[in-house]
Order: structure tokens, then sequence, then C-alpha cells
């Protein structure tokens, strides 16, 4: 484990992912808003780690309003938000979407190994059965909120009760 400043970490896999993704497709744009709290400590965490549960969540987001801006929704303008909040004794990291949110029946599964709604080729399912690994490993949660039509947030949670 190293010292690592969360907020750099995070900013560095938006931007990784956000290119990335416009390598593979020219026409993609998205807003991209980040909110980063300043009062945030570097704590203790395997960088290298935390940084694919981040990257996962971002290509994810990515997706869905990529997804969504496909449907030629009048008005409808893709926006990824990332944000750090530091509470008493954690660390969040939130990550949103305004894309078509994930519907009732599969919730329950997207933790799973295996379980995607990606056509072949184009999801392994892994991603977030492996962001759940990583976060646990870490003493962290993960939780996910989402509405139908409007979009998505995923929220990880680290505990800052390691040497600071
Ligand atoms: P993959 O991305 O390979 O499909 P994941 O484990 O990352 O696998 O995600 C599993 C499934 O969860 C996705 O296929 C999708 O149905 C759903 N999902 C995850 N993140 C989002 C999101 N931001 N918006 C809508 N659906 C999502
Ligand atoms: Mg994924």
């Amino acid at each position: 484990k190293e010292l690592t400043d969360i907020n750099v970490l995070v900013d560095e896999y938006l931007r990784l992912a956000y290119h990335g993704l416009r390598a593979k497709d020219k026409s993609f744009n998205a807003i991209l808003e980040s909110n980063f709290d300043d009062s945030i400590k570097s704590i203790n965490i395997t960088p290298q780690d935390i940084g694919r549960v981040v990257l996962n969540l971002i290509t994810n987001a990515f997706y869905a309003v990529n997804e969504k801006k496909k449907m030629q929704i009048q008005g409808y303008d893709p926006k990824i938000t990332v944000e750090t909040k530091k509470t008493k004794e954690q660390i969040e990291i939130y990550v949103k979407d305004n894309g078509n949110g994930i519907p009732k029946t599969a919730l329950d599964k997207i933790f799973q190994p295996f379980f995607t709604t990606k056509p072949t080729g184009q999801g392994t399912g892994l991603g977030l059965s492996l962001s759940y690994d990583i976060i646990k490993a870490h003493g962290g949660t993960i939780n996910v909120n989402t509405k139908e039509n409007k979009g998505t947030e995923f929220i990880i949670s680290l505990p800052t009760n390691n040497k600071e």
C-alpha cells in the first residue's frame, strides 16, 4: 500500500478514460465535471487497484451516456460527474452519469461476475465484481443509486483510519 492523494488519482483516471474512449470513437463527447474536496489527506491504499475501480466506474458511465446519446433525445447532453468528499471517518468517491439508469431487474445482479447487458465483445461483466472485491479488501463499501431514464451514481467509501 502507498500513501495516495485520492483527488489526484481520480482526476488522472477520469482523463485516461475520456481520452481512451475518444480514441475509439471520435464523435464521442461528454461534459465532464469534477468536484474535489481539498481537505482530503492522503490515505494508504493500493493505488493501482483503486485506480482500476475508478476506471471501471467511469468507463461504465461513459458507456451509459453514449448509449443514451444514440437515442437522439432532444436536448440531451451526456454528462459525467466525479466528486470526492471527506466525512468523519471516510473518504467518498462519487461517479455519476445522466445515462439511462440500471433496470430494476438488473440491479441485484450487477456485482455478480460475468453479469453484463452489453453486446458480446463489449463487456466482460467483470468490472463491478472486481471493483467490489477491491473495495472490500480495502475495508470500504461500494453502493449504487439509480433512476431509470435519469442516471446512476456509484459511491465508494474508504476508511481513513489508517496512517495518514
Ligand atoms: P460490463 O461493463 O463489462 O458489462 P460491469 O461489471 O462493469 O460489466 O457492469 C455490469 C452491468 O451493470 C453492465 O453491463 C450494465 O448493465 C450495468 N451498469 C454498470 N454501470 C452502469 C451505469 N453507469 N449505467 C447503467 N448501467 C450500468
Ligand atoms: Mg464495466
